[in-house]
């Protein structure tokens, strides 16, 4: 009788995925739930008849997530309860982009360590002198 282990090939451990891709995919789920916009707090009076406050003058406290939909600027109001949480989407966004923008000369740089043949022409590479033709 066939064990599993005589069936399935021995899986290795990939050694590139304990590199610079899987460094970043674990930094980028950690900064989860992530959003792109802005939060603004905005001041107006409401619809009520004779609402007290806005007789005083004194409009109520709004918040708008501004974003962008198709090259679009569009805003929605935000539900007070949900504005930490907001918050913290949008500064993940903002370290999400970080991250994003560090990736590129990151994986550039793994390569080149892992092919110092293929380091492009950015790299300069010393040659000896050519001996003398005899
Ligand atoms: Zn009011």
């Amino acid at each position: 009788m066939h064990t599993i282990y005589g069936i399935l090939p021995v899986v290795k451990p990939n050694l590139n995925d304990v590199s610079v891709q899987k460094c970043y995919r674990d930094k980028l789920l950690s900064l989860w739930p992530a959003i792109k916009g802005s939060l603004a707090e905005v001041r107006k009076p409401c619809i009520r008849p004779h609402c007290a406050v806005c007789a005083r003058g004194d409009k109520h406290p709004n918040y708008l997530l501004a974003y962008t939909d198709k090259g679009q600027r569009r805003c929605l109001y935000v539900p007070k309860a949900m504005v930490p949480a907001l918050e913290r989407a949008l500064e993940n966004g903002r370290q999400i982009e970080q991250l994003l923008y560090q990736m590129g000369p990151a994986l550039l740089k793994e390569f080149r360590a892992q092919n110092p043949a293929q380091t492009g022409p950015a790299v300069r590479v010393r040659r000896a002198k050519s001996r003398p033709k005899s």
